[in-house]
């Protein structure tokens, strides 16, 4: 239903308000996009991914590395007591953030995308203490004091597992450049459950919706009742004093100073029971990757894998046996 409505408002985005909806920004529902990616004729709609729910994901991925909640290798006891463990990984989050707010703020997008990429490809390397990659930009302050465990570790699932999920991540560059989120719809939609009263009341009959769904954008947008400014530019007069009241009542209690709310605390469980959660898997749907994304993505992996000539010659001679071959 919701990738029909979806559907719905991009094909009539020209005909309603004689605009093109270019960017759709999401969090991963590759379903939806694939309806709208080619709605209008020779344009692509591009997707942009909401960097909090990047981050979310990164963070639930490497919350199931330090519980061993991970499907696919088994995460040792010995590699889950390295030293600092937790404080290494929550510093995995913070650098990925640094890296996009750093490119976001250097301009020039569609080139630098690719540098953002690998920077953030270079994360573990430094939260494992190899800073020879790290950009001038990241300061580094523990270069040359912290040991670097990337040999040690290289081989180990742990480690294995944090590439994994970076990559994942990098692969994302093109939109995390963006640094752009939907906090913005999600309060919009707060607002709407608030007028709708929740989802389970029958509330889609005559012109009920749409009423409440005006409120809630009035609300939303301006205060909260009916706008004195809308009344009059409507109605061609001004509304009654007791309305003109309420609306110096709500802007006061607007600029009132509010109690901040202390950022919520991620932790690792680290060495602590944990299980995932059944129901998410490790690699939801995505849509196919751009074609410039995935030439970047294929030379990435050829580089990964080039040998000499020399090594060539010396793995067709020790693979010549086949399935008896060492190698
Ligand atoms: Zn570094």
């Amino acid at each position: 239903m919701e990738a029909d409505i979806i559907h719905e408002g991009f094909s009539k985005s020209i005909q309603q308000h004689g605009l093109v909806y270019a960017y759709f920004l999401a969090d991963g529902d590759s379903s939806t996009y694939c309806r709208i990616k080619d709605v209008y004729v020779g344009i692509t709609v591009q997707k942009i991914e909401c960097i909090n729910h990047v981050l979310r994901n990164l963070n639930t991925k490497l919350r199931n590395i330090a519980s061993n909640a991970v499907k696919r290798r088994y995460i040792s006891k010995e590699e889950r007591s390295l030293p600092r463990a937790e404080s290494r990984f929550k510093r995995i989050g913070l650098a990925v953030q640094r890296a996009c707010r750093y490119y976001k703020d250097l301009g020039n997008w569609e080139c630098n995308w690719k540098d953002l990429r690998e920077d953030i490809r270079n994360v573990p390397y430094h939260i494992f203490g190899r800073h020879t990659n790290c950009k001038s930009y990241f300061q580094c302050s523990k270069k040359g004091q912290e040991e670097d465990l990337v040999d040690q570790l290289k081989s180990t699932p742990l480690f294995l597992e944090v590439v994994d999920a970076i990559d994942r991540v990098a692969s994302l560059a093109r939109s995390l450049i963006r640094r752009e989120n939907s906090n913005i719809v999600e309060c919009y939609f707060s607002v709407c459950a608030k007028y709708l009263e929740g989802k389970r009341k029958n509330l889609g009959s005559g012109s009920l919706y749409h009423q409440r769904i005006s409120a809630a954008t009035l609300s939303f947008n301006n205060a909260k009742f009916w706008a004195a400014d809308f009344y009059k530019m409507i109605h061609c007069k001004s509304p009654c004093a007791k309305w003109k009241l309420e609306k110096l009542r709500s802007v006061r209690q607007r600029h009132q100073p509010t109690n901040t709310r202390k950022p919520r605390i991620i932790s690792f469980p680290f060495l602590k029971a944990g299980r995932g959660d059944d129901h998410y898997g490790t690699n939801p749907d995505r849509p196919d990757l751009n074609e410039e994304t995935l030439q970047v993505e294929m030379d990435s992996i050829r580089d990964s894998v080039k040998v000499t000539k020399e090594r060539q010659e010396e793995i067709q001679i020790a693979t010549q046996d086949q399935s008896n071959s060492d190698l």
